[in-house]
């Protein structure tokens, strides 16, 4: 199995400059992109993606690639990136360690397959299985615990923005989602702002609207938890991200990274968006 991708860390990673340092400078953050590979792709077709975007992508350095393919494909795609320098994630994971839990995935079977991030709370999750703030936070625990780097979602509704709340949501959200987190754990974690009415729409928030939402993320995750926490959590954007608009989102002082679904399942799209992170 794909051991190396479990030895890799964030302190580890080649980004353009050292994460640790403190002060709220986009240059602190390496960028990263993520891919949402949602219900698509057995395994098959997983180890062929996959193995084509390492092909494609393996002058990439400075940018770290996230691959999130269903559990079904999770082993297939850890041996296409093997010897690269792209990680793994899940898409989901139970809070407990194990037991009767019928149809659950534990995070020490995420970890045995290679996987160093998991996405927690996606709004499909959220909206068509009921995972509410509570459960997020259980499951964030948990990953935390056990060792695996949480991606998690948060974001508005289409109502909810029009009714002036993006804020009051969004900022309720990381309270449940963070109760009784270490500030050494929130450290870890990588946020997505993914307002829903963007996410496979192809409606994408603008940069402005986006970056004003990730600098309100960063207001109160330092008043909550101090400059160097804030300023070095990356906060994704996701989406509707797709190679024509990720250079513009990517440029924003705020914006440190992409959580990308349905461009992430196409070669030449995926990899024109990691592209788009070089050289901002
Ligand atoms: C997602 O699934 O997290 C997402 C942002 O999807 P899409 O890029 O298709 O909008």
């Amino acid at each position: 199995m794909n051991e190396k991708n479990n030895q890799k860390s964030e302190s580890g990673f080649k980004g353009p400059n050292n994460r640790h340092n403190s002060g709220m400078n986009k240059k602190t953050r390496p960028l990263l992109i993520a891919g949402n590979w949602k219900m698509f792709k057995d395994h098959k077709e997983g180890f062929a993606l996959a193995f084509a975007l390492k092909e494609r992508l393996a002058d990439i350095s400075t940018i770290q690639v996230v691959l999130c393919p269903p559990f079904t494909s999770l082993q297939a795609v850890s041996s296409a990136i093997e010897s690269s320098a792209f990680f793994l994630g899940a898409q989901n994971v139970h809070w407990e360690k194990e037991g009767a839990f019928t149809g659950e995935i534990s995070s020490q079977m995420l970890l045995s397959l290679g996987c160093k991030y998991v996405i927690i709370g996606h709004s499909e999750r959220r909206l068509l299985f009921h995972e509410s703030n509570k459960i997020v936070n259980l499951k964030l625990k948990t990953a935390l615990r056990e060792g695996l780097n949480p991606i998690l979602c948060i974001g508005e509704t289409l109502q909810e923005r029009e009714k002036g709340k993006t804020e009051e949501i969004v900022e309720e959200q990381l309270k449940g989602a963070f109760e009784d987190l270490t500030p050494e754990d929130v450290g870890k974690i990588v946020l997505a702002y993914e307002p829903v009415w963007a996410i496979g729409t192809g409606k994408t928030a603008t940069p402005k609207q986006a970056n004003d939402v990730h600098l309100f993320i960063r207001r109160k995750l330092e008043e909550r938890y101090g400059q160097e926490i804030a300023g070095n959590m990356r906060i994704l954007y996701g989406g509707s991200v797709k190679s024509e608009n990720a250079k513009d989102l990517l440029k924003e002082q705020e914006i440190d990274g992409a959580l990308v679904g349905g461009a992430s399942l196409d070669l030449d799209s995926f990899e024109k968006i990691v592209r788009s992170g070089l050289d901002l």
